[in-house]
Parts: structure tokens; C-alpha cells; sequence
């Protein structure tokens, strides 16, 4: 019966069954005259916009109706999660557009961290990644750090286009973009939102000073990230919700370090050293040999090493290794979703293992 109401504010088709999905509206909304979704109904009244997710095919039509488009585009990225948070496509549908890298989540980092230099790491990171930011921005959404400023500068920048906000799921996009509404509209309620022609996808118009809009599309999801190999629980314990203590360990060769039963860092040559762990405060790392890992871990999965817990072990991936030489000075490797560790001196072979479907990679070192 849900099929023959039409939301009002987008002109999605409205559901009843599930909350998560687009379109949904509680029973008791269509008994009223004008009938809206509850992300419309939301954003009207609260000027809150709520999470929908998208899939791999929806992604594709966003990102080509943002190459036809003549705007500024707007990436969010999660700064505790840089790589596994990066939207790999998009540089190839910018077209002419203008992109603005937003790095969220910068209350993670230690206070120590020079925001200059973090900006710097990350237009070359970018480059190294096929895309050239016009700017860079760090900020907190959820702390509300360096928002009015870059709200400010995105204004300037958008030069009277409309703005396109990407990023994939998890990074503050929802967060972020509350913020910029409370910003940019003040208590005025002239909200509309906006069914994306031709799909069923659910983009959300917010509308700026001189008709143009602020356009927040979906959040993408990334299947590199660790959070789709656990569950809600164990999410909650690898994510840290405050600054990271760095945790350091002085490792000889043959060492291994396991985090959680989720990933493992083997140090296989190199000479005594110190290895600089970044990862969720709550997290539990456990240090043991090389020649006893192996059956460590297979005896030990789910209860001395956890998460994943006892009840996860059927589905969870097995570990993948890889091996990585570290030739410069000051070089991460990276567990994608979990964190990092950073080696100060070349000349060390490690092996990283991670669930397989999570990434694994070596960086120049983010701090
Ligand atoms: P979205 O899926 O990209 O729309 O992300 P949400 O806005 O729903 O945020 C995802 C998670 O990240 C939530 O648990 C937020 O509380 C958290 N989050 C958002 N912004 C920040 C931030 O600036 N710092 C920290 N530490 N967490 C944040």
C-alpha cells in the first residue's frame, strides 16, 4: 500500500517497513495532509540530515551527474582512516570541477600533530592518488573545530556554483554537513530537498544565499573498510572516539604483535627497533614470537585475541599477509579501518596481515 504516497519533499516513494531504507515514514505520518519522509521531515524541522547508503551502480550515476554538473565538489575523508576512506574513483569524474579535500576527525590525532604539515601530507597523498585539491581542510565536525572557517572558504571557492558533498560511509559526512546547515541557513526553515532525476537515489538540496544549492549525496560505501568484517560491538572498540594515545614497542627481530585477532605485524629483520602504534585506545595488542604465532592465533582467536568475539569466528575472514621492505625514513604501515604503525628508520622487513578484503598498505608517514 506504501506505493502510492509520493514524499512531498523529494519525491521519493514512501515506505513504511524499514527505517534504514530511503524513503521511509512511520504509519501514522501518511494519515497527515502533507505527507514527507522522515529525512525530509528531519532536516525541515531539526535541519538534521539523516544517513542513507548507497550502492556501487548509485555511486557511478552520482559521480556522473557530478562530471556533467558545474560545481564545486566537496570530499570528506576520515583523517583516522585516510586510505580506507578515500572515494578511489571520483578523480576520473571531477571533469572540469573545482574539488575541496576535507579531512574530518582531527580530534583523533595527538595534540602534538602540526595541522600545517597534516595539510601538506595530505595534498600529497592525493596527488599520489590521482587527485589535486584546489584546498585542503582539517576539521571536527563533531567537536565543531575549523568549521566556520572552512564553511567560510568553501563559500568563496564555489564562486556562485552549487556544492557537491562526497565521501564514503563512516567519515562525518551527516555530521559535517549538519554542522555547515546550522552555518549556512541559520533558523530560517526554506529547506526543499530533491529526488535525483531518473533514480531512486535519495540526494538532499539545501539551499544557499543566491539559489544555489549544497548538495549532499549518499554516503558510498568502501568494501576496503574494516567495519564490514565485524560487528556493531567490536566497531564501537576499534573506533576511537578520543585522542589516540601511540602506543611504542620495542621489538627485536622474529617479534609479532597481534591487534586483537583482527590484523598482525610480523618484524622479520632489521635489527632491534621501536614501532609506533596508533591505533584505538581500547584496543588490545598482544606481543609474542613469530614461530608461535601461527598457533597462537588459531588456538587463541576470539577469546585472547578478540575482537572478533567467540560467536564471530564462522564468518570472519581468514588473515592475509604481505610483505613490505620500508626503504624510507618515517614510513607508516597501514591496517586499513584500524590504524597504523610508524617505523622511524629504513631498513626493516615486516609482514602486515589483515582480514582478507581489508587493505593493507605502506605510506609516508602521517605524523
Ligand atoms: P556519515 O556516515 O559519513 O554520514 O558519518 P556520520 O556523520 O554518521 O558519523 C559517523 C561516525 O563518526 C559517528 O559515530 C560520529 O559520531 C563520528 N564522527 C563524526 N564526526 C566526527 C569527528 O569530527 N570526530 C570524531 N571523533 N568522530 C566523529
Amino acid at each position: 500500500m506504501s506505493d502510492q504516497y509520493i514524499c512531498m519533499g523529494c519525491g521519493i516513494k514512501v515506505q513504511t517497513e524499514n527505517p534504514n531504507e530511503i524513503g521511509y515514514a512511520p504509519s501514522s505520518a501518511l494519515e497527515k495532509e502533507t505527507i514527507i519522509c522522515q529525512r525530509c521531515f528531519r532536516l525541515k524541522h531539526y535541519n538534521e540530515v539523516q544517513d542513507v547508503n548507497l550502492t556501487d551502480d548509485d555511486f557511478l550515476k552520482i559521480l556522473n551527474e557530478i562530471g556533467k554538473s558545474d560545481a564545486l565538489i566537496v570530499m570528506i575523508v576520515d583523517i583516522f582512516d585516510f586510505n580506507g576512506s578515500w572515494l578511489p574513483g571520483l578523480h576520473r569524474f571531477v571533469g572540469n570541477n573545482k574539488v575541496v579535500l576535507v579531512g574530518n576527525k582531527v580530534d583523533l590525532l595527538p595534540k602534538s600533530v602540526k595541522h600545517a604539515k597534516l595539510v601538506q601530507w595530505m595534498k600529497h597523498e592525493s596527488k599520489e592518488l590521482g587527485l589535486r585539491p584546489e584546498e585542503v581542510f582539517l576539521v571536527s565536525a563533531a567537536k565543531g573545530l575549523n568549521i566556520g572557517d572552512t564553511a567560510a572558504a568553501i563559500d568563496v571557492l564555489r564562486n556562485g556554483k552549487d556544492v557537491y558533498v562526497v565521501g564514503c560511509t563512516n567519515v562525518g559526512k551527516s555530521t559535517f554537513i549538519n554542522r555547515i546547515i546550522k552555518e549556512v541557513t541559520g533558523e530560517e526553515d526554506v529547506i526543499t530537498t530533491s529526488h535525483f532525476p531518473g533514480t531512486t537515489l535519495d540526494i538532499i538540496q539545501i539551499p544557499l544565499d543566491d539559489e544555489k544549492f549544497l548538495i549532499d549525496s549518499p554516503g558510498i560505501i568502501n568494501h576496503h573498510q574494516m567495519a564490514h568484517f565485524i560487528n556493531k560491538k567490536d566497531l564501537k572498540i576499534i573506533t576511537p572516539k578520543k585522542e589516540i594515545k601511540p602506543k611504542v614497542f620495542q621489538l627485536n627481530e622474529g617479534q609479532t604483535l597481534f591487534f586483537g585477532g583482527l590484523a598482525r605485524f610480523d618484524y622479520i629483520s632489521g635489527g632491534r627497533r621501536s614501532f609506533v602504534c596508533y591505533v584505538s585506545n581500547e584496543l588490545n595488542i598482544h606481543r609474542t614470537k613469530i614461530e608461535n604465532a601461527d598457533d597462537l592465533y588459531e588456538k587463541h582467536l576470539g577469546e585472547l585475541l578478540t575482537p572478533p568475539g567467540p560467536d564471530d569466528l564462522e564468518f570472519f575472514p581468514e588473515l592475509v599477509r604481505q610483505e613490505f621492505t620500508v626503504k624510507e625514513s618515517k614510513t607508516d604501515i597501514v591496517f586499513s579501518g584500524l590504524g597504523w604503525i610508524t617505523i622511524n628508520e629504513p631498513g626493516a622487513k615486516v609482514a602486515a596481515y589483515v582480514p582478507k578484503g581489508v587493505q593493507t598498505l605502506m605510506r609516508r608517514s602521517l605524523i
